[in-house]
């Protein structure tokens, strides 16, 4: 392609808000275009780009024997009438001409799952695994990082139906097999990770992390091997025996212009490790109060899990009113109609400080059996230094960001859209499910994360938008042009993988835009072009080689 025809254009400046690496870069090296908050356009480059990546995802989805078709996003609100609830304001949702309830899809499983429930229904047309690589909409309160939180982003989704769930488990087991096949071709230190399966029940989820400073998930590693996101990671407390320690009156003292935890074990004279914090919640089991230490965090989804919330989130100042408490001053002592959880740590501390519920004011000397706790569990949010649960050495904690997830779905959906078969015995099941999700766009953007250094990108071979990028030094030069032009037309006829900057600009600016476009092989064509030699330089460390023309372009056919 010759830069001077196609349609393109770079920054020297980062785009206004853009907070990464990736969002910076992808749109000074003219890849994409923002349109509106969270909404891109793929410039030609861009797009170019995007598609190498799908390419991978499907050849490797094909080997695997997935199935690939195409959904509407456009589709009838109905279909996701069991779960309009849990989407809530994150669905665009809109109605046609005659009042009909649309929306633009958030996900895709009501729509395969009705696709399958009409077409097959012998144990003898399954397993099936179907996919669709495909535009999704989501309504981001927080739209940010560019491609990599965006309301409208590209996936690959694929869902598969077993009769049993062994047979499920060689489905999910080969999409596992798969989705390392896909991020190790596409050039990503990744992760795959032990994740939530949230409110779906069931053991198996994996999440494919690739790991990068700017990740919304936090990632539990240990040099064991064991790999978890924070969310699910399970964090060890040994009980300490307390028997022995002598267990104090418990006392309100008045700690007025109080609001940190700092403040107050700075007023109180002791650590926050002996003090109790509460965290209370707004659930569709009543108001939930989550206790943890002091020094530690409460990890919301934790609490989900426990109780098997379908909704949490935090509790208003007047419901904390409601259970007779004041938000701040939150404790586990005289509540009312609140449901108590308590991370497995405190069963360890004696004579702590908690919240009275009263405005300024403390209980001290507090001991397990003054508190009404309803359930114990790890509820506590993973931190570098806890030790392992499978080892029990110091983990780090590492973020990533999420570009793929494989999950069993169980019968959830095929229960609610009655998607059953007939087994040998002619007996009505329902179809065991699973759903494997790859962010393209996000992809996309991971890679720019992990592919860059302070001059632009350096793209993978496999996803760079071209494999060789000319330059001519001096567009003024009849010898250059000849050499250069002679160069573009032999490599383009060879495998059209070459991209020429043939524009009347200075070396200067075309080398710079070389550097920040991330194209693998730069070739320069200067001085050396009366000699018939050339310049090869390899964007990932910039290291130079002269060499022959003929030669290269032998070389080239040979092995590139
Ligand atoms: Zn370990």
């Amino acid at each position: 392609m010759r830069i001077s025809k196609t349609f393109f254009k770079t920054f020297r400046e980062n785009p206004a808000n853009a907070e990464t690496k990736s969002h910076k870069l992808l749109v000074r090296a003219g890849y994409i275009k923002q349109l509106g908050n969270g909404i891109f356009t793929y410039l030609p480059l861009g797009l170019k780009t995007l598609e190498n990546i799908k390419a991978v995802i499907r050849e490797e989805m094909n080997k695997a024997g997935a199935i690939e078709l195409q959904m509407p996003i456009l589709l009838p609100q109905e279909i996701y009438a069991n779960r309009l609830d849990t989407f809530g304001n994150t669905m665009y949702k809109l109605k046609d001409s005659t009042g009909k309830d649309y929306c633009l899809g958030p996900t895709h499983e009501e729509p395969f799952t009705y696709l399958v429930k009409e077409s097959i229904n012998s144990y003898k047309q399954l397993p099936i695994i179907l996919y669709q690589i495909q535009n999704k909409y989501r309504d981001e309160i927080r739209a940010r990082f560019g491609l990599q939180r965006a309301k409208e982003f590209i996936m690959k989704d694929a869902y598969s139906y077993d009769t049993s769930y062994e047979n499920f488990k060689s489905s999910y087991n080969k999409m596992y097999n798969t989705y390392n096949k896909i991020f190790t071709r596409l050039g990503l230190d990744y992760l795959p990770v032990e994740a939530d399966n949230g409110v779906m029940g069931g053991n198996n989820s994996i999440e494919f992390m690739a790991k990068a400073d700017v990740g919304e998930d936090e990632l539990v590693v240990c040099e064991c091997g064991y790999y978890a996101n924070t969310e699910k990671a399970e964090c060890v407390v040994e009980e300490i025996n307390t028997s022995d320690i002598v267990k104090l009156e418990k006392q309100m003292v008045h700690t007025p212009e109080v609001k940190t935890i700092e403040e107050l074990t700075s007023f109180l004279n002791t650590s926050s490790k002996n003090f109790v914090k509460a965290v209370v919640y707004s659930t569709d089991q009543g108001i939930v109060v989550a206790l943890c230490r002091g020094d530690r965090e409460i990890e919301e989804v934790k609490v989900r899990n426990a109780l098997k919330l379908t909704k949490i989130e935090m509790a208003t100042p007047e419901e904390i009113i409601s259970i007779g408490s004041v938000a701040g001053y939150v404790g586990a002592i005289d509540l009312k109609n609140a449901i108590v959880i308590a991370d497995n740590d405190i069963k360890n501390m004696t004579n702590f400080v908690i919240g009275a519920n009263i405005q300024d004011y403390h209980y001290i000397n507090v001991n397990l059996e003054n508190l009404q706790i309803d359930y114990f569990a790890d509820i506590k949010k993973a931190i570098a230094g806890d030790l392992c649960p499978k080892c029990h050495k110091p983990i780090k904690i590492v973020r990533g960001i999420e570009v793929g997830q494989i999950f069993e779905l169980g019968t959830k959906y095929s229960e609610v859209l009655d998607c059953k078969f007939l087994d040998e015995k002619g007996k009505s099941q329902y179809m065991i499910m699973g759903c494997y999700g790859i962010g393209v766009s996000r992809t996309l953007s991971a890679i720019v994360e992990q592919c860059s250094d302070e001059k632009g990108i350096i793209w993978p071979e496999i996803i760079a938008p071209y494999k060789i990028h000319i330059v001519i030094a001096n567009n003024k030069d009849e010898t250059q042009i000849n050499v250069a032009n002679k160069l573009y037309e032999q490599i383009n006829s060879i495998d059209d993988n070459v991209l020429i900057d043939d524009r009347n600009e200075s070396f200067g600016v075309k080398l710079n835009d070389a550097e920040l476009l991330g194209i693998p092989y730069i070739i320069i064509v200067g001085r050396g072009a009366t000699n018939n030699k050339i310049e090869f330089i390899k964007r990932k460390d910039m290291s130079k080689l002269e060499v022959d023309v003929d030669e290269f372009i032998n070389q080239y056919k040979k092995s590139f």
